[in-house]
């Protein structure tokens, strides 16, 4: 069988994840209606947005015949989690540069990735900080002949289209909620808006002034589109950083909700919401939509 028909089958196997109506006293007080896209359920490993974003980036290097996938993450990545299962499915060899030193980052999301066969390497801080530097990508280049090159979270222009097929998927609503981290995700969503869907990105990392623009470098006709906000107050002190405080009430919310959250993207992005709905930001009647990103692997190794 060739490797794009494993392709096909691997995105015609993941089944269209569920939309699952949430219950809490909160939304029955402000009369809001919420439910959850869950594409936590999207695939067993290649979770969530990762699944959507790698879609036509995968079925690119098949139809190029490229010798492999290479790109870079922290220790918990789940963009690198996604992409070493997927090259383990579609038979292509994955390396992915992984943020710090090997004996600090031996964890649960970096032993899958090399028990299915991805190749690690191992980058400083100092030097990761290079990755978009062009004479230090060149120079991965040629360490790596031929292999297709994926910037961080998976997020470029060919990103976008497997974003928003999403669409296809949901139910009229007046507002589409998302964690975001690089853009993509929010960026794929954009360039397939139906009128009248707000989208609001609940950024995970403290990202005032430069988050919106990194949206409109990956989609630029979203410097027209008043559709779409970012909510910047809600980053808990940082990416992966998260209060004590704020654990806690993600683990309340996440049972009172009878969904799994994590506190990096979709607990995270769920508090911020809460907090927003109690401050009032969301008028009574909206029907709102929260898109569970995945992303639950990186939250074994206790973060
Ligand atoms: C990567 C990731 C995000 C962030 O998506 P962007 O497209 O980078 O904004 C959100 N949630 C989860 C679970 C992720 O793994």
């Amino acid at each position: 069988m060739s490797l794009l028909h494993v392709w096909q089958r691997l995105y015609r196997q993941a089944s269209r994840s569920p939309l699952q109506p949430l219950d809490h006293p909160l939304l029955e007080r402000h009369r809001i209606s919420l439910s959850i896209k869950r594409d936590d359920l999207l695939h067993p490993h290649i979770s969530g947005n990762k699944w959507r974003k790698l879609k036509y980036i995968l079925r690119q290097a098949l139809t190029e015949q490229a010798p492999g996938l290479l790109s870079f993450g922290g220790a918990y990545s789940n963009h690198l989690h996604a992409l070493a299962a997927a090259g383990k499915q579609l038979g292509l060899p994955t390396v992915g540069l992984v943020r710090g030193e090997p004996h600090s980052v031996a964890n649960p999301t970096l032993s899958d990735a090399r028990r299915w066969g991805m190749t690690l390497e191992f980058v400083e801080r100092a030097e990761y900080r290079r990755r978009q530097d062009p004479d230090w990508l060149a120079a991965l280049a040629d360490r790596h002949p031929g292999y297709r090159l994926i910037p961080e979270g998976g997020s470029e222009p060919l990103a976008l289209p497997g974003v928003a097929e999403l669409w296809r998927e949901l139910p009229a609503a007046d507002e589409l909620i998302l964690p975001l981290a690089s853009g993509g995700t929010l960026a794929g969503l954009l360039s397939a808006r139906p009128p009248g869907v707000r989208l609001t990105g609940y950024a995970v990392l403290k990202g005032h002034g430069w988050l919106a623009a990194t949206v409109q470098q990956l989609y630029p006709p979203a410097a027209r589109d008043d559709g779409w906000r970012l909510q910047l107050d809600h980053h808990g002190g940082g990416y992966a950083k998260c209060p004590g405080d704020d654990r806690e009430r993600i683990t309340r919310l996440a049972s009172a909700l009878a969904v799994p959250l994590e506190p990096v993207y979709s607990g995270k992005a769920m508090l911020g919401l809460f907090r927003d709905i109690e401050a009032g930001m969301y008028p009574a009647g909206s029907r709102l939509i929260f898109l569970h990103t995945g992303g639950l692997q990186g939250a074994r190794g206790g973060l």
